[in-house]
């Protein structure tokens, strides 16, 4: 399998590459995101052989369509090494729990289905799709950055040690990507981590989580500012191209394919969760924010496994479901960008978006360029309304979206926590806010659940007036000792943090 950029011109093949060379970089050169030249299909014959393994093996199996450059045995390693239920909480990795109502007398009739059922303004009830959560927060930091990130981590190891090089990741965080990074790298040979984040601004949970590691590789730098600062701070680091190659700095950002990749694994074992046979359908609804999340639904939808629809779900932040609803991708600037109670999804532009619309745009790289280096950049929008492939958006590849404020988010936590007895995170609050806006009779709808209730208590406490459980290794962790420097803004400073501590 080679990969092509998505800005790539469609007769030049030479800039093709393989997936260990694409592994450890960012962008292509060309500005463009990596995707496969194709995507591998999955037949009937094949899923049911799928159905039966451990996730670990099933993951081998999907990477293995999209990796050759690494020898089967040592892949095979390397995903039993990660999907382990030491890691990740539970033997099913990401276990499927079906919401079921624990007052099965209000449910018309009295008979307690499998289904869930909403009550119309009419009174009526009306009997809906099963709806289910894939938990996929079960993993070292409680977000489902963990179920990629811990792969990551073990195949950045491999790779540098194969070719006996170092790397020095640097990145800028407001949570949930720097605590999973932290602990995907910890003590792993070759890799170190400088992690920017803005002071005083993270959940006191969030900081206990990331500042608390004690490894040696680790590098907590707390900026004197906002994330914007710190993202800035890393730009300016990364486009200092002497700088950049002589210490090695690299990210992991959610363009990373091998991310993507490896989140394109949990659909199909949630789909296999949610079914029995081949000829049933699933939907997925996904919290999402950089469209890293649902855009691996896509990739499995293109490879095969029978989704019915992906649903987007966004918060305030709603430049996806504009997109989906009118055609127009619309950046907002940061003035313009919310702070909301799901901040995990709070984005000024979708940084992986660029791969859907190549594939939307029948694979056109030049098309695409124009779009997202040309339009983009100087008036910060693009118009597909009038394009005939914005149609397909939902017609041929599935896509539906909606969006929920502060007040769906606690109303939706409030109701699944007394019609199901379960407390859901603000951000799964999202996804199952507009995946009830979308259900079909007969398609189970899958709701993703990208992070446990603990990391954001606050809207917890707000919505139910009770602390979320929290699991046992995080009991009195904002109480443990902080490996962490306060930094002003100052890209010499972080510069010179780095130089001193790779020596
Ligand atoms: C990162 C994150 C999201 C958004 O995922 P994308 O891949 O950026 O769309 C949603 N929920 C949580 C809890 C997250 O950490």
């Amino acid at each position: 399998m080679k990969y092509l950029s998505t800005r790539a011109a469609s007769n030049d093949k030479s800039d093709r590459k393989r997936f260990c060379e694409i592994l450890l970089e960012g962008l292509a050169p060309d500005g463009g995101l990596y995707l496969p030249e194709s995507y591998p299909q999955v037949n009937a014959a094949t899923l049911t052989q799928w159905r039966g393994l451990s996730y670990a093996d099933l993951a081998f199996k999907v990477l293995s369509l999209y990796i050759d450059d690494i020898p089967a045995a040592d892949l095979k390693a390397i995903c039993r090494k990660t999907y382990t239920e030491e890691v990740f909480g539970t033997p099913e990795i990401v276990p499927l729990k079906k919401l079921v109502s624990v007052h099965p007398e209000l449910v018309e009739g009295g008979v307690q289905t499998s289904t869930s059922s909403v009550r119309t303004e009419e009174g009526s009830v009306r009997t809906e799709s099963a709806i289910y959560l894939e938990a996929l927060s079960n993993g070292p930091t409680l977000a489902f950055k963990d179920m990629a990130m811990q792969l990551l981590g073990n195949l950045f190891e491999y790779e540098l040690t194969r070719r006996g090089e170092e790397l020095n990741i640097l990145g800028a965080t407001s949570g949930d990507t720097g605590s999973a990074a932290e602990y995907a790298m910890r003590g792993k040979q070759g890799v170190r981590v400088f992690m920017t984040s803005p002071y005083g601004r993270m959940s006191p949970f969030q900081q206990a989580q990331m500042f608390s590691q004690q490894d040696a590789n680790i590098h907590n730098l707390a900026v004197k500012g906002v994330f914007d600062d710190c993202q800035d701070i890393v730009k300016a680091v990364s486009n200092d191209l002497a700088f950049k190659r002589q210490y090695k700095i690299g990210t992991v950002n959610s363009i990373n394919w091998a991310r993507l990749m490896a989140q394109v694994v949990y659909y199909f074992s949630g789909y296999f969760q949610a079914t029995k046979s081949n000829s049933e359908k699933v939907s997925f609804s996904v919290p999402s924010g950089n469209f890293g999340n649902v855009c691996a639904g896509h990739v499995a939808r293109m490879m095969g496994l029978p989704i019915d629809h992906l649903v987007v779900a966004t918060n305030e932040n709603d430049v996806l479901d504009e997109f989906f609803r009118t055609g127009i991708y619309r950046v907002r600037g940061s003035a313009d960008t919310h702070e909301t109670s799901s901040p995990s999804m709070d984005i000024s532009k979708a940084s992986n978006f660029e791969r859907f619309v190549f594939d939307l745009l029948g694979r056109d790289g030049g098309k695409t360029r124009s779009l997202f280096n040309d339009q983009l950049n100087k008036t910060g929008q693009f118009d597909l309304s009038a394009d005939p492939a914005f149609v397909q958006a939902a017609q041929r590849y599935g896509f539906q979206s909606g969006k929920s404020t502060h007040a769906d988010r606690l109303a939706t936590i409030r109701d699944a926590h007394q019609r199901f007895g379960v407390i859901i995170d603000t951000h799964t609050a999202d996804g199952l806010k507009v995946a009830r806006e979308h259900l079909s009779p007969g398609v189970p709808m899958i709701v993703l659940e990208t992070a446990l209730p603990i990391k954001f208590a606050e809207t917890i406490v707000e919505a139910l007036d009770c602390e979320p459980d929290r699991p046992a290794k995080f009991i009195g962790i904002e109480a443990l000792p902080k490996r962490v420097l306060v930094i002003d803004a100052d890209v010499a400073l972080v510069k010179a943090y780095i130089t001193q501590h790779c020596a």
